[in-house]
């Protein structure tokens, strides 16, 4: 688990903010909560790109890597974030450059994500 996603378990177990051990799709109203504090925060970006406010601007990216570091918490993913976080890597890294935009080539390899949950 990286250090970002430790602290923002700490901060979890603190204020009692659910923290799943293993992964589960369904987490109940959270899933809306969740959805509603990201939402909250990437609108704030856009304010702070509309002000010209680098402060604010990093500020706003910070507060949402937060909001995804303890909804990765309320799913139980943190075990296996990084490891899935590198195989979306290696899939992005597989698209090519074509007409000024990046494209699903030949070379494209869809990210296998399944295999992380197969026990
Ligand atoms: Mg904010």
């Amino acid at each position: 688990m990286n250090k970002q996603l430790e602290l923002v378990k700490d901060f979890h177990k603190k204020f009692n903010v659910p923290i799943l051990e293993t992964p589960r799709a369904e987490i109940g109203d959270r899933a809306q909560l969740r959805f509603n504090l990201i939402k909250e925060e990437v609108d704030e970006y856009i304010k702070g790109v509309e002000d010209n406010d680098p402060e604010n601007i990093a500020k706003e990216l910070c507060d949402i890597l937060y909001c995804v570091y303890g909804t990765i918490l309320e799913h139980g993913l943190q075990d296996v974030i990084d490891e899935i976080f590198e195989e979306v890597h290696k899939s992005q890294m597989s698209k090519t450059y074509s007409s000024q935009k990046m494209i699903k080539g030949d070379e494209y390899k869809e990210a296998n994500i399944s295999k992380f949950f197969k026990n």
